[in-house]
Formats: structure tokens, C-alpha cells, sequence
């Protein structure tokens, strides 16, 4: 098995790519032991700027001042790995992530045999569905010394294997695809409908009051026009903030809500559902914070969860 990590960089710019910075590699035996490491820096080449995720690596200067580029550290990882062909990571990201650089230097990628999630396989072993835990979190739980820096692309391999160790079996587990009819609702709407143009909200005593209000928590569905509604935020940058809601009829949907940091007036937003919305939203998810809305119900309990990359 190759359990495998990645660092990468979104940048700022409008190509929506995860260069990768750092692919951290170990193989591991039947047991789960890990036999085998492997580690390269890759010389950023297409975005011109760093994200704050790419900016909190450890190991940042690493990369900056490599010389391999990622055709050629791409290269020395196929020629490490040999024959071995079932891969594992933590979260579903850094698998499209490896899809994404390879198609965009048009290397051959190999398609693996199988592709594991220890991540999902962790919190099912749990018994924690939808949970999906940040690696250290876990590695805390289970009580094992972190003796390595996070957000290095080998360090963070050699926890997940760790994890994968402990897991043994319940290690390859696969989430099962759901044919239930009712998950309708759940997958991005697939009908065809122009966006609206973003409407006015506000303006609000601050930033949190924004997120938590009913007409910002409620826009329309594109196609019928009923409201939906929004239980969490995500942003990267405390400005523009993205959550997901289901019309029961029409299935998911994004929405964006632009809050001016100076007026605090914010504009809410369905955009369309190109690929490259859908890729933001996700990125945002993985490399954001998510603000869980306030309910209106149980008086305004709240909660500022910060989650950190998990890898
Ligand atoms: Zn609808």
C-alpha cells in the first residue's frame, strides 16, 4: 500500500489547480507497518502567488528553492513505487489534487486499482458518519506521540499510515454509494437555470450577525424560486463565505455571501453550477473555516470552529 500526501498551493489567480509543492510518500506491508519512505519539493511553476494554507507549510522554502520540477518529481514517485498500485490518503482532496497536476502536464497516470480514504475509514470505524476528523485530532485520540511537524507531506503520510495501522482491516473501508431516491437532494442540481443576480442583505451589526441571519441563511432556488436553506459558512478570507442547500425538488445548491468587512452589507448569491464553482466551493471547504449558523431556535447557541487542513 502507498499511503500518500501532498502539499500544494490553490494560489489566487483564476486557474483552478492545487499545484503541488511536496509529495510525501511511505509503503506499507500486510500489517500495516511502514517499510518505506519517500519524499520530494517540488519548484512551484504556475501559480505566482501562495495561499494562506501554502503559506503556514513548515517547509514552504523547501520548495521555493528546489530545482525538481513536478514532470520530474512525478517521475522519481512512479519510479519509487514500482509495482505497488493501491493507494491511501486522508480525504478524498490530495487524490484530485494528483489528478489535476498530472492532466495539467499531461503526464500518464496510472489508474490505481484501489484508492482508500482513512480519513472517512476513521470516523465510520468510529461510528461517526459524516465526521470527517483532521488528521491531528485523530492522532491525538489515539494517544500517539506528534513528534513530527504537521503540513509536511511525509510527516502527514507517516501519521496516516499510523492511523491505517491502527484501523487494521476496518482500514479498507469504502463508502457505499447511495442508490436511496431521497439523496435526490443531495447532489448539485443538474437542471439547467440562469443566476440571478446577487441580492442586497443588510446591512448588519457585524460579520457574525450576517452569517447567522435568516435572509442570508435562506435564498431561493434557482429553478422554482422556493427557499433553501444554509447551516454553515466556509471562507478562506473572512469576505466572501460559501455553504450548500437542498431544494427538495431541484437538489443542492451553492450560495455566496459577499460581506463588506466597512459597511457590512452583504450580497447574496447563487451562482451557477460549472465545474469550476463546484471546485471552489470544495476547496474552500478543505482549506477553510467553517462558521456553524447560530440556531434560531435554541437561543443563538454558537460555535467558531476553526478547522485546520488536514493534510
Ligand atoms: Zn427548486
Amino acid at each position: 500500500m502507498i499511503v500518500m500526501d501532498l502539499e500544494w498551493n490553490r494560489g489566487y489567480d483564476s486557474k483552478p489547480i492545487d499545484e503541488i509543492l511536496q509529495i510525501g510518500a511511505v509503503r506499507t506491508d500486510e500489517s500495516g507497518a511502514i517499510r518505506d519512505t519517500f519524499s520530494v519539493f517540488v519548484s512551484p511553476a504556475i501559480h505566482k502567488k501562495f495561499d494562506r494554507g501554502a503559506r503556514g507549510l513548515p517547509d514552504l522554502e523547501d520548495s521555493k528553492s528546489s530545482d525538481i520540477s513536478f514532470p520530474e518529481a512525478w517521475g522519481m514517485f512512479e519510479a519509487w513505487r514500482g509495482e505497488d498500485n493501491e493507494y491511501a490518503f486522508w480525504g478524498v482532496g490530495d487524490f484530485e489534487a494528483v489528478r489535476q497536476n498530472c492532466a495539467y502536464y499531461g503526464l500518464c497516470f496510472t489508474e490505481p486499482s484501489a484508492v482508500y480514504d482513512y480519513q472517512s475509514a476513521f470516523s465510520h470505524a468510529l461510528g461517526q458518519g459524516g465526521q470527517q476528523a483532521a488528521l491531528w485530532r485523530v492522532i491525538d485520540y489515539l494517544g500517539v506521540p506528534d513528534v513530527f511537524t504537521y503540513h509536511n507531506a511525509l510527516n502527514d503520510a507517516m501519521y496516516t499510515a499510523l492511523v491505517g495501522s491502527w484501523l487494521g482491516e476496518a482500514a479498507k473501508y469504502i463508502k457505499p454509494e447511495s442508490d436511496d431516491p431521497k439523496r435526490k437532494r443531495e447532489k448539485f442540481c443538474t437542471e439547467p437555470y440562469t443566476a440571478a443576480k446577487g441580492k442586497r442583505v443588510g446591512p448588519f451589526a457585524s460579520t457574525e450577525d450576517c452569517l447567522n441571519s435568516r435572509v442570508a441563511r435562506s435564498p431561493a432556488c434557482p429553478v422554482c424560486g422556493k427557499s433553501f436553506w444554509i447551516r454553515q459558512w466556509h471562507t478562506t478570507d473572512s469576505v466572501r463565505f460559501f455553504g450548500t442547500g437542498s431544494c427538495p425538488d431541484h437538489g443542492k445548491f451553492i450560495a455566496r455571501l459577499t460581506i463588506d468587512p466597512e459597511t457590512l452589507l452583504g450580497r447574496l448569491a447563487v451562482p451557477e453550477l460549472d465545474p469550476t464553482a463546484i471546485y471552489e466551493y470544495r476547496r474552500v471547504c478543505r482549506r477553510g473555516t467553517t462558521h456553524v449558523c447560530a440556531s434560531l431556535h435554541k437561543g443563538g447557541r454558537r460555535r467558531f470552529a476553526r478547522r485546520r487542513r488536514a493534510g
